[in-house]
């Protein structure tokens, strides 16, 4: 579903945030990306919704070259790519149904669509009731949720997630990692940048460990 084929990654300015990086995720698979902080991870993510683009090598979705796709097939490529940051990135000013409606609305989907896909996603998160409230009225947790429903409201078939759960305490970060092992159970692949390791090995699933921008093991 994913391939990387020999991909390295240097920024201008010079870093060199990856180097020959091959690998693969299966469909539907769920993966931890993990390694310090400066070894690539966060720009391994970026490089599948095409945030970034590789120096060198290929990366794959479902066989095809990303290299290979032309500008205006972006905004479908993003849109089945659910993205999920550690600060969420929610829009202050706008409630939390606008906020998880916003894909749809750039997306060109009508009104009832809308209505009714936005429900079911802050459902899924278990935020319905609070689809009114301000994002800055809500726990980190709880925002953290609305971050996620709206990364799921386009049914991407692809969650990325970068470090999800770095702002939250223990309890917290073991929900938020129930609510993508949900996502997965019903066949979403899912792949998340996470230093919590206590976390990652209670629950069990292949790590893909980068170091200096090359894939330690996994
Ligand atoms: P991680 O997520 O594992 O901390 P990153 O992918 O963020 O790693 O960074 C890998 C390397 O690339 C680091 O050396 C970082 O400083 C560098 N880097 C990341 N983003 C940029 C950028 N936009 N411009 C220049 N260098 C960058
Ligand atoms: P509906 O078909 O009305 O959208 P579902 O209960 O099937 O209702 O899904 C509710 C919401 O949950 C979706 O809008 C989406 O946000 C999320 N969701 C469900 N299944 C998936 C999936 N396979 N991939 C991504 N998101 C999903």
């Amino acid at each position: 579903m994913i391939r990387f084929e020999g991909v390295g990654k240097q920024y201008p300015g010079g870093n060199e945030a990856l180097r020959g990086l091959d690998l693969h995720i299966e469909p539907g698979e769920m993966v931890f990306v993990t390694g310090p902080s400066g070894a690539g991870k966060s720009t391994f993510l970026r490089l599948i919704p095409l945030l970034e683009r590789p120096s060198r090598g290929r990366v794959l979705i479902d066989g095809a070259d990303l290299g290979g796709l032309p500008g205006h097939r972006i905004p479908y490529l993003r849109r089945r790519v659910g993205m999920i940051f550690q600060d969420h990135r929610l829009l202050d000013d706008r409630n939390v149904f606008d906020n998880v409606a916003l894909p749809l609305i750039i997306a060109g989907r009508g009104r009832d669509d809308i209505g009714r896909r936005v429900r079911a996603a802050l459902d899924k998160v278990g935020l319905l009731h609070k689809e009114h409230a301000l994002p800055v009225t809500l726990s980190g947790g709880e925002q953290q949720r609305v971050g996620i429903a709206r990364a799921v409201v386009t049914r991407p078939p692809i969650l990325i997630a970068d470090e999800p759960t770095g702002n939250l305490d223990p309890a917290l970060s073991q929900e938020i990692m129930q609510l993508f092992e949900q996502f997965n159970q019903v066949g979403v692949t899912t792949v998340i940048a996470s230093h919590d390791l206590s976390l990652i090995e209670s629950l069990g699933y292949r790590r893909i460990h980068l170091e200096a921008g090359r894939l330690a093991w996994g």
